[in-house]
């Protein structure tokens, strides 16, 4: 099959699944000289293969809100591939979460944990339920429900999920506690745990920090760094917070923030008190990013999701971050990222830009980091969760951080080779999709037909 029945099988077979049908067509195109080169991997359709799941199990989420009222939700896991490892991935509460997102965002993290070197799989899962707005107790409630289903599926030697949009450490607390008490047994199925009942020091911060550590790695390469570099951030969760604290502490300056609802433009840029403040507005109070405009007098913007650009990409700056969602950086936005000077875009959500914006921005020679590379730091120190929890150990910030910096440092350099060695050289995108796709079909060729 060539690469474009393989593309039109895709489409087939998935109708109604934009998101994962773009993911796809990425990887599709860049291993085509792999294939070309490997004609036994054609032959064995292990592409065809990593396309389709090995699992993807969908359940009812009955729960029960504050009101007295009976709530219906929709869960899932998508176990997408296990050549390599235990199938890992994070659990995403979202209401735009469909089949297509997740099977999106499982098919990426195969080749994202396979870059990472750590033995993981691909999975992903979550539910389309919505965490804003909802007390402590709904949550919890939600989460026990969910995880009433979820644990028949799951071990921590099969699958270990972790958190995404909308699943924090609060989630994790009480996902984990309604599977212990339903396997009466005490064991890592999920990362991103408390640091008092196995967490990993750094896990928290890995991913934010792991996109910046990335992103040094690729400034250095051209002899440059983030210093005094003024980046925009998309986002003010998890990932975005991290990437903020990072940029502080290598002497750039973050500008930019949003949520759903607007975005914050601070031309003096975070510090580490104003950092404080977004954190605890949004981890604790759970507010809205307009109350730090309101704080810090600085420009507030709502966010038009009908609009067909984003403002918070038309600023004037040296880097951009996007940390919130999928296709938040669409071809629009990557012409006014070249136009404002933008060298370096490093992806810290999943699929941020789209397929039209990646063109634009490779085509006007700024450095692309696909997430699959830059995001990578995250799952790779659940994957270091893991493996002190199977030693029944915990390591010391230095120790993590210091695998944390090397492992991204290694994805740096494994995607930069092999984008090198298949006549794309500088081409992070195909150097990452050939380096991780490489990993596993070289695994699902020694295991056989299966
Ligand atoms: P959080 O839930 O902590 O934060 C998400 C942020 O993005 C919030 O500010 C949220 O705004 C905003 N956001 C979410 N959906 C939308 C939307 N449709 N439009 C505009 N803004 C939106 O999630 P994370 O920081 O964990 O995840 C962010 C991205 O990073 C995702 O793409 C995720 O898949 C990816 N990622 C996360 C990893 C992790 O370790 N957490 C690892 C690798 C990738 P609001 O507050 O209004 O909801």
């Amino acid at each position: 099959m060539d690469h474009s029945e393989i593309l039109a099988q895709v489409r087939r077979r998935n109708p109604n699944e934009p998101e994962f049908i773009q993911a796809a067509e990425e990887v599709i195109a860049s291993v085509l000289p792999v294939l070309a080169k490997n004609p036994e991997f054609a032959k064995l359709k292990l592409l065809e293969r990593m396309l389709e799941p090995e699992r993807l199990i969908s359940f009812r989420v009955t729960w029960m809100d504050d009101a007295g009222n009976v709530q219906v939700n929709r869960g899932y896991r998508v176990q997408m591939n296990s050549a390599i490892g235990p199938y890992k991935g994070g659990l995403r509460f979202h209401p735009s979460v469909t089949p297509s997102i997740l099977k999106f965002l499982a098919f990426e993290q195969i080749f994202k944990n396979a870059l990472t070197g750590i033995p993981m799989g691909g999975g992903k899962g979550g539910a389309d339920f919505d965490p804003k707005g909802k007390s402590d107790n709904e949550v919890m409630r939600f989460c026990h429900a969910f995880m009433g289903e979820l644990a028949r599926h799951i071990n921590h030697r099969l699958d270990v999920p972790a958190g995404d949009i909308g699943v924090g450490g609060r989630e994790i607390g009480f996902l984990f506690g309604a599977y212990k008490k339903i396997k009466n047994e005490f064991t890592g199925v999920l990362t991103g745990k408390g640091l008092g009942w196995g967490g990993s020091l750094i896990r928290t911060e890995a991913t934010g920090y792991g996109l910046i550590y990335f992103a040094e790695n690729m400034l250095q390469e051209k002899k440059d760094s983030i210093k005094g570099k003024v980046c925009l951030v998309s986002g003010s969760g998890n990932v975005a917070q991290y990437a903020i604290e990072k940029i502080i502490q290598l002497g750039g300056k973050a500008v930019t923030a949003s949520d759903s609802s607007g975005f914050i433009y601070d031309e003096a840029g975070f510090n580490t008190e104003k950092l404080a403040f977004l954190e605890d507005l949004k981890n604790n109070r759970r507010g809205r990013i307009k109350e730090y405009a309101d704080k810090y007098k600085c420009s507030y913007k709502d966010l038009d999701p009908k609009a067909d650009q984003n403002p918070l990409w038309n600023i004037k700056a040296d880097c951009a971050f996007p940390c919130a969602t999928q296709n938040e950086v669409n071809g629009k936005d990557a012409g006014n990222l070249v136009k404002n000077g933008v060298k370096l875009l490093g992806e810290g959500a999943n699929m941020p830009t789209t397929i039209e914006g990646i063109n634009i921005l490779l085509d006007n020679g700024v450095n692309y980091a696909p997430g699959k590379a830059s995001n990578a730091g995250g799952v790779a120190t659940s994957g270091l969760e893991m493996t002190q929890n199977y030693m029944g150990t915990s390591w010391t910030r230095e120790e993590v951080d210091s695998r944390l910096i090397s492992i991204m440092k290694n994805i740096h350099d494994v995607s930069l080779a092999a984008a090198k060695e298949y006549g794309k050289p500088g081409n992070y995108m195909i150097g990452a999709n050939i380096a991780g796709f490489l990993k596993v079909a070289r695994a699902m060729q020694a295991q056989g037909v299966i």
